[in-house]
Parts: C-alpha cells; sequence; structure tokens
C-alpha cells in the first residue's frame, strides 16, 4: 500500500469528533477538489505492507500491550483506490478496532464489510468536483454511516439541500453532516442556514484546526 502517514489525533470531523483516533493517510487520488486540504497526498507516500500498517497502528494505539486508543480512521487521499484496503479493514476489525473511513463518494463502497463507519463526501459544486458522486452508493448507507457535504457558499447550501430533498436519505444514516470550508465560508452564517430552515443537519467544523495551526499536516 502506499501511506501519506499515521499518526494519532483528535477526530474532527464527524459524530467521532473530540475522541482520540489513529489515522491512516493513503496516498492518491482521482479528484482535485479546489478547496482540498490534503494535496499533499496526492503523490510520494512510502510503499508499506498491511503488515506494516498494522505494526504502526498500535505503536501509537498501545502501550506495554494495552489497548489506549480504539478509533482508527482511514483517509487520503482516496482510501478506495487501493486494494490492499480490503486486507486492512479485515485485520483492524479482527483487532477489534473501531474503523471509520472517509471517502469522496465517487468509488463504489457496497464491497466494505458492515462494521465500518462510512463517512461518505457529496461532491457539491464549489469543490469543483460535483457530479462525481456515485448515486448507487445511496443504496447502500446504513447507520451508523455519515454523509457529509463541504460548503463553500450559500449556493452550495442550497445545491446539498436540494439533493437531500430529492434522496430523502436521513433514516438510512447516523448523521448528515455540512461543513464550511474552513476560512471561506463562515461556520455562523451556515449555523444560521440551518437553524432558518429546521434541517436535521449537523454542522461539522473541523475541530483539529481550531486545536492546531490550520495548516500543519499530520494532526
Ligand atoms: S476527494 Fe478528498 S483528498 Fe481528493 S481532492 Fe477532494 S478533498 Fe482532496
Amino acid at each position: 500500500m502506499q501511506i501519506t502517514e499515521i499518526f494519532r489525533s483528535i477526530q474532527g470531523e464527524s459524530t467521532h469528533a473530540g475522541l482520540p483516533c489513529i489515522f491512516v493517510r493513503l496516498t492518491g487520488c482521482n479528484l482535485r477538489c479546489v478547496w482540498c486540504d490534503t494535496a499533499y497526498a496526492f503523490h510520494g507516500g512510502q510503499a508499506k505492507s498491511v503488515e506494516d500498517v498494522l505494526a504502526g497502528v498500535r505503536n501509537l494505539s498501545e502501550c506495554d500491550g494495552r489497548r489506549l486508543v480504539n478509533l482508527v480512521e482511514l483517509t487520503g487521499g482516496e482510501p478506495l483506490l487501493q486494494k490492499d484496503i480490503y486486507p486492512l479493514i479485515d485485520r483492524l476489525l479482527d483487532l477489534e478496532y473501531r474503523v471509520l473511513i472517509e471517502t469522496s463518494g465517487e468509488r463504489d463502497i457496497s464491497k466494505l464489510p458492515a462494521p465500518v463507519v462510512r463517512i461518505l463526501d457529496v461532491k457539491c459544486p464549489g469543490s469543483g468536483e460535483g457530479g462525481t458522486f456515485r448515486l448507487e452508493n445511496l443504496a447502500a448507507l446504513r447507520p451508523p454511516d455519515q454523509l457529509k457535504f463541504v460548503l463553500a457558499d450559500r449556493q452550495d447550501y442550497e445545491w446539498a439541500r436540494q439533493f437531500l430533498a430529492e434522496h430523502p436519505v436521513r433514516d438510512q444514516v447516523e448523521a448528515i453532516l455540512f461543513s464550511p470550508v474552513f476560512g471561506q465560508l463562515e461556520p455562523r452564517l451556515l449555523a444560521g442556514w440551518i437553524l432558518e430552515d429546521g434541517l436535521p443537519i449537523r454542522l461539522g467544523l473541523q475541530l483539529h484546526k481550531f486545536i492546531w495551526d490550520p495548516d500543519t499536516p499530520g494532526v
């Protein structure tokens, strides 16, 4: 597998936000969102075996044989571009980690095993990658999956609201997240729109960007 980084941080962008988490960032992405904050993961990285990655996860999550962190997030880049993601997930589940995967929504999610929490983006027009969402993925959603819209402006907000009106998936997921593009859309504005419309939406902020310097990789 091609891996950009493995690190321990605070989960920042889902219903698990605030929990200690081990992140495995896979290298490579087939999309180019204009506001992407992980462009450093497009290229490079290190070739590692599944066992190497597991060793990295265990090293960061255990101390003296005791499990201190049980949450592992597979992210990127786009983690579903690499076929070894499946044996890695199987091994993590065997070891009783709680596994999250964050994916762009463009890849097929149906082969991911049921215990995995799938955090699925729907790319809005302001990302520059609107129209890439694989609509067949909606049928595969089930709790505790989460559907996420990253919004650059009011136009994206209205687009996301319309998408949800056309695809009423609220009961299939644990949460629908609306997250403002950091530094571009004021969270206060987005919060106001959600409240005005009475949407059953969770406002998602990238918690790690409020804790650490927003441009710091590996947090
Ligand atoms: S899908 Fe994710 S990693 Fe790929 S360009 Fe978009 S934000 Fe960046």
